[in-house]
């Protein structure tokens, strides 16, 4: 019988697809590597493992202990996941900017959570990481994970989603272009295809405009898990050669392509990779391999990104790209 013990095995090992549509008069292969494929949905399925086997192991978090973390959505259900299996409580504090969709997942996982404002400064006792410190230290037998600066991060993504990179591209791997959130993800893809390909591979971080690692101040931007305020240390800039940024408007209509063309119905950071990998990919030959990472599906973007009166709100959608409901009967 060919089974998995537990969802936890199920974690990684996602596929790599070709775009092929959204890639017109593009020479080079993209190849998007399909993180929703995770049981989870997102690629923080993988990091949420390791850090709790080392925090399990270091002693920082015991039997009936209480995980607290401030998270986007996404490292809320693969620490829930990891947490049910082994009898931990979760709360989880997310800014105001994730769309109930978000919150509810988390709430059917079985996680407590806290909601807080995005439009104040970090250091703010109301915003996500006070609200977040001040539970660690009040909750007893608390573990914050701290993705921003646990080093486990990025390590994840060094011993798993880079070496599946290398493996399933058969070295041929030229470009890799990922959104940067935490950095974790970037940080550790672009190590190991660093050492692994003896510098050859060139690393593309994708910024949503705004966001400090392109330049900008932190101010606010729509789309959710990519870009910061501050410098996390879970980012190792020695590994990345290139940021370019994007703005909303580009990465939500990416967004609304890949579903529409390429059958991926993804998040906006995943159309802010592609944004960027296609700006990327313009000038290179063709025997370029550009691989994008896809970090999380669409369904948690409904009401937004895929909402076309959300869209207008913004000013973001032209009526040639609006979705088509039509009474069929009347
Ligand atoms: N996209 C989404 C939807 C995310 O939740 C995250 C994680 N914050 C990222 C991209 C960025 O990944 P990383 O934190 O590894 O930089």
């Amino acid at each position: 019988m060919k089974y998995a013990e537990t969802v936890l095995d199920l974690v990684g090992n996602t596929p790599l697809v070709r775009l092929n549509k959204v890639t017109d008069g593009i020479a080079a292969t993209v190849l998007a590597k399909v993180e929703y494929l995770n049981p989870g949905g997102s690629s923080k399925d993988r990091i949420a493992t390791r850090i709790i086997d080392a925090a399990e192991r270091e002693g920082l978090l015991k039997p009936g202990g209480t995980i607290v973390e401030p998270t986007s959505g996404n490292t809320g259900i693969g620490l829930a996941l990891v947490a049910q299996q082994r009898g931990y409580r979760c709360v989880f504090v997310l800014p105001d900017k994730v769309g109930e969709d978000k919150r509810n997942v988390l709430l059917a996982y079985g996680a407590e959570i806290v909601v807080t404002p995005t439009a104040v400064a970090p250091e703010d006792p109301e915003s996500y990481y006070s609200v977040s410190d001040r539970l660690a230290r009040e909750i007893p037998g608390a573990f914050k994970p701290n993705q921003y600066s646990n080093p486990n991060g990025p390590l994840s993504h060094y011993e798993t989603t880079g070496p599946e990179i290398w493996r399933d591209t058969e070295g041929a791997v030229t470009h890799f272009v990922a959104g940067v959130g935490t950095g974790g993800t970037i940080s550790g893809v672009g190590k190991y295809l660093k050492e692994v390909s003896g510098g050859r591979v060139q690393i593309i971080g994708a910024d949503p405009e705004g966001s400090v690692y392109s330049g900008g101040t932190g101010r606010p931007y729509l789309t959710e898990g990519v870009g910061e305020d501050f410098w996390p240390t879970a980012y190792d800039p020695s590994v990345v050669d290139t940021i370019i940024a994007s703005s909303d408007a580009e990465s939500f209509e990416l967004t609304r392509r890949l579903a529409r063309e390429e059958g991926l119905l993804v998040g906006g950071s995943s159309g802010l990779a592609v944004s960027v990998a296609l700006k990327a990919a313009r000038d290179l030959p063709a025997d370029a391999v550009v691989v994008v990472l896809l970090p999380d599906g669409g369904r948690g973007y409904l009401g937004k990104i895929f909402n076309d009166k959300w869209m207008r709100s913004y000013g973001f959608t032209d009526e040639s790209s609006e979705s088509t409901v039509r009474d069929l009967i009347g």
